[in-house]
């Protein structure tokens, strides 16, 4: 099963993503968390890949598609695999399948209005040594400003200022909701109201994924 996660930055993909890898045991691929690490190895490539990312534009179709092949063909993803930020583009999508064949695969889309999204993110701090995630308003520490995992002082993401985040919203909506169109062509495509608590958002993305996963046996069964 492939699931692929749409929705704009901070919909709350990186979250639910989790929950998902989680409880069905597919791995979550997120091509920002693999684009921040190739960019924080600081090689010259690594350095273009930050300077793109903290602007709030794309990352080149090309690196991203390959960076993307390699983590699918891995091992743990031969069940299946959830997609957290990939693909961002009609052309990503369409090398999608032809890197990794037909699977099962569902695109759901989180649905978060502008404003929303805006007010989320100039609260959203980060873990910069473990990589947790937090919301002051919604999802705050339990001790102010540090990571209660690992207990380093949270950040905010430089892309998380609230200029690049209009930038990145700009580019959602010219770029990457095109493919909910391609999705529903193909029959594949289920939104749901991310403006939701977490856990009622992850209920009804579960309910998908049962029924889903409830009629890929049944075929099984019938075969
Ligand atoms: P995210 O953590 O998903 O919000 O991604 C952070 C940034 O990484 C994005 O704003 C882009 O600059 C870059 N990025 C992540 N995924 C992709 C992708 N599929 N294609 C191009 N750029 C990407």
């Amino acid at each position: 099963m492939r699931v692929i996660l749409l929705g704009p930055p901070g919909s709350g993909k990186g979250t639910q993503g989790e929950r998902i890898e989680h409880l069905y045991g597919f791995p979550r691929i997120s091509t920002g968390d693999l684009l921040r690490a190739a960019a924080a190895e600081g090689t010259p490539l690594g350095l273009q890949v930050k300077a793109v990312m903290e602007r709030g534009d794309l990352v080149g179709d090309d690196l991203v598609i390959e960076i993307v092949r390699e983590r699918v063909h891995a091992q743990d993803c031969r069940e299946g695999y959830v997609l957290d930020g990939f693909p961002r583009t009609l052309t990503q999508a369409k090398r999608l399948t032809e890197m990794d064949g037909e699977r099962d695969e569902t695109a759901i889309e989180i649905r978060v209005e502008d404003s929303v999204i805006v007010d989320r993110l100039s609260s959203r701090r980060i873990c910069p040594s473990c990589g947790a995630v937090y919301n002051m308003k919604l999802k705050p520490p339990e001790q102010e400003g540090l990571c209660h995992i690992c207990g380093s002082p949270l950040v905010r993401r430089q892309d998380d200022a609230p200029a690049v985040v209009r930038e990145r919203l700009r580019i959602y909506h010219l770029q990457t909701e095109p493919l909910i169109g391609f999705y529903r062509m193909k029959s594949i495509f289920y939104p749901v109201h991310g403006e939701n608590s977490i856990d009622r958002v992850f209920e009804d993305i579960r309910a998908i994924l049962d029924d889903l996963l409830r009629s890929k046996d049944k075929r099984r069964v019938e075969i």
